[in-house]
């Protein structure tokens, strides 16, 4: 299927959803980013890849970083991590220190941020220069345009207040091991990975692909561990917005607070969306209609 009609056409058929909805403003290194940014790209199994808009401007990933996190515990630890955190989605806010009480601090999945937190302490335990390694993995998925932004990482650490609590409380109930603000420093620097569209794209392409990494052959996670992120994407990818998100698009994916999202087609293709402004939910306006009209009119998606 040629996808560069369909992407343009889209691109410009939802630029009136401009204006609904806001730029992420807790973290003050956000605050400030152009709201009226769109940008698309969708990289396909066999070496299609098209773009729309400001599809090669880097953004902060933010919480897209925590399936690189996933993906990268499970290949060197494999499924021993889901002893320290669940699969299922938590149906609280991304933060919630509730739900982390009464469940005795264990995090309902990974892609929330007590989860992610877990997962990071994990791979504390085999990396010895972990900020770098993650950039290095990063890498290999093929996308060389990724690097750290430091004032998004300084501007978390400074107000991070309901984080450091989440790693506390975790400590407190042994399910973090190292100093938590290591743990931080490592979950900080994850999220404020910068990435293009095209990048994401390219670098989410091994999860279409079984686990293995296409054109370099590079095996990432077995086919089994491949499904099981995107079956963790499906149900936890879209903070309490995953059900609507499932039903109105029906792919897999991860969303961040920088306003990109990214969805894959198993056997098919990955495709990258970034638009700023966030609903209440804390997913891209702009991104979520994008992705809907995108399985609406290839006709295209899990189900
Ligand atoms: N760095 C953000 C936080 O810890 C991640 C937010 C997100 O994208 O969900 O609050």
């Amino acid at each position: 299927m040629k996808y560069q009609a369909i992407i343009d056409e889209i691109h410009a058929e939802v630029q009136y959803l401009f204006g609904r909805g806001n730029v992420a403003d807790y973290i003050p290194a956000l605050a400030g980013v152009d709201a009226r940014k769109l940008g698309i790209a969708v990289h396909t199994l066999d070496g299609e890849c098209v773009e729309a808009g400001d599809s090669r401007e880097r953004f902060s990933i933010q919480s897209i970083s925590k399936v690189f996190n996933l993906a990268l515990a499970m290949r060197i630890v494999g499924d021993e991590v889901f002893g320290r955190v669940g699969v299922e989605p938590s149906g609280n806010p991304f933060n919630s220190l509730v739900q982390l009480e009464q469940e005795k601090g264990i995090p309902r999945n990974p892609f929330i941020n007590a989860g992610a937190l877990v997962i990071a302490d994990i791979l504390l335990d085999h990396l010895d220069r972990p900020n770098e390694e993650m950039l290095a993995f990063v890498g290999k998925l093929r996308c060389d345009d990724v690097r750290y932004d430091e004032s998004v990482v300084e501007s978390e650490k400074a107000c991070g207040f309901v984080n450091k609590a989440l790693g506390n409380f975790m400590k407190a109930h042994g399910n973090i091991t190292h100093d938590v603000e290591a743990v931080l420093d490592a979950y900080y620097h994850q999220c404020a990975i910068e990435m293009s569209c095209v990048g994401l794209a390219t670098s989410f392409l091994f999860l279409a692909n079984g686990g293995v990494v296409p054109g370099t052959g590079m095996r990432v996670l077995t086919a089994s561990q491949a499904k099981r992120v995107n079956a963790i994407m499906l149900t936890c990818g879209f903070y309490d917005e995953a059900g609507s998100f499932a039903y109105h698009v029906g792919l897999p994916g991860k969303s961040g607070v920088g306003g990109g999202i990214v969805a894959v087609i198993p056997g098919l293709l990955a495709i990258a969306v970034w638009s700023p402004e966030l609903n209440r939910y804390g997913n891209s306006v702009l991104g979520i209609k994008v992705l809907e009209l995108f399985t609406t009119r290839t006709g295209k998606s899990v189900f």
